[in-house]
């Protein structure tokens, strides 16, 4: 009979569902009503109950599927009270059914590191902006993100009755990514979307500074590379450091699998072995189309103030 798929492929299918389940646990916290806020590093740093559940949620389901596989989630925890009825244990079809990429057959658990954001857009989801949240789950190898599932639980949560609520996307360097719809931003204009809750002068001058017809302030990591890729936004710009590896690694391998291009303001590219530093102190810069036009017009004082 057919082949076992490879690691990667069985690795993306597990992750789509465990988002999915992710997805219904963000709902269902919001639901209820109580949303159980912890302050992190201040008011701007928060954490809730859909972050804590959604988290042991993704890690615990994931670990019991891959147990060499390294994970690295967002959220402190403690791993050892995991309820039943948090793991998830399917595995979506339609990525099983795909041809793994031939630089990927090979791969072992052991080399696989997974960095997971449980809930992006916290403050946002705080504050009742639901589509800016998304659930991310990131596979890197080789220090490379090469996969990952991105899920927005509240899309289409404006659309009115009939609609279906929230949807995965997902992608594979090499395969492509699927889920949305690919589209091009409008042409010769320049749509910045950056951060609404974490803006500082700096951020402020470097958008400045590349004169844009518009800017987009929105929350989440994952839900500005899907403007990107949807082609609401041209650039993703975020002059400071507070991002971390968990919020860049699902939606590089997603904007890099369809042919865009993420680094830090600088234009270094990201690493995700399990040594490296979380943060990603010299900020974002992302693009669909037309990085080198961005990257070029970066002040080299914005550059020289934020230390990879
Ligand atoms: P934002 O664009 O502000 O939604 O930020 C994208 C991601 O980076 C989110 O997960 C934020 O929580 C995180 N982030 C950005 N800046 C900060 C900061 N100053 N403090 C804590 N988290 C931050
Ligand atoms: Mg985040
Ligand atoms: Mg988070």
């Amino acid at each position: 009979g057919m082949a076992s798929p490879a690691l990667l492929m069985r690795v993306v299918a597990s992750a789509y569902s465990v988002a999915e389940k992710a997805a219904t646990i963000v709902r269902s916290v919001m639901s209820a009503g109580d949303l159980g806020i912890v302050e992190k590093a201040g008011p701007n740093d928060l954490q809730t109950k859909a972050d804590r559940l959604v988290q042991k949620s993704i890690c615990a389901s994931l670990a019991r599927k891959f147990p060499k596989v390294t994970i690295i989630g967002e959220e402190d925890l403690p791993t050892d009270d995991v309820t039943e009825d948090l793991i998830e244990d399917g595995q979506c079809e339609e990525i099983l059914k795909k041809p793994c990429p031939a630089q990927y057959t090979g791969i072992k658990e052991e080399e696989l590191v997974i960095w997971v954001d449980p809930l992006d857009g916290t403050k946002e989801y705080t504050e009742g902006l639901l589509d800016h949240v998304t659930v991310l789950i990131g596979i890197a190898y080789g220090g490379k993100a090469i996969a990952g599932v991105i899920n927005q639980p509240y899309y289409n949560y404006e659309a009115g009755a009939g609609a279906v609520l929230g949807r995965t996307i997902w992608g594979v360097l090499g395969i492509g990514a699927f889920g949305f719809q690919l589209t091009e931003a409008p042409a010769g204009k320049h749509i910045i979307v950056t951060t609404r809750s974490h803006s500082s002068a700096l951020v402020n001058e470097c958008i400045g500074a590349l004169n844009p017809d518009t800017v987009i302030r929105v929350g989440g990591a994952g839900n500005k590379v899907i403007q990107l890729i949807e082609g609401k936004a041209s650039a993703y710009i975020f002059a400071s450091p507070g991002c971390k590896k968990w919020d860049t690694c699902a939606p590089e391998a997603i904007l890099h699998a369809v042919g865009g291009k993420i680094t830090d303001i600088r234009g270094n590219s990201f690493q995700y072995n399990k040594e490296v530093k979380h943060m990603n102190s010299a900020g974002v810069l992302a693009t669909l189309r037309n990085y080198d036009y961005y990257a070029s017009r970066i002040p080299n004082n914005v550059k020289e103030s934020l230390v990879p």
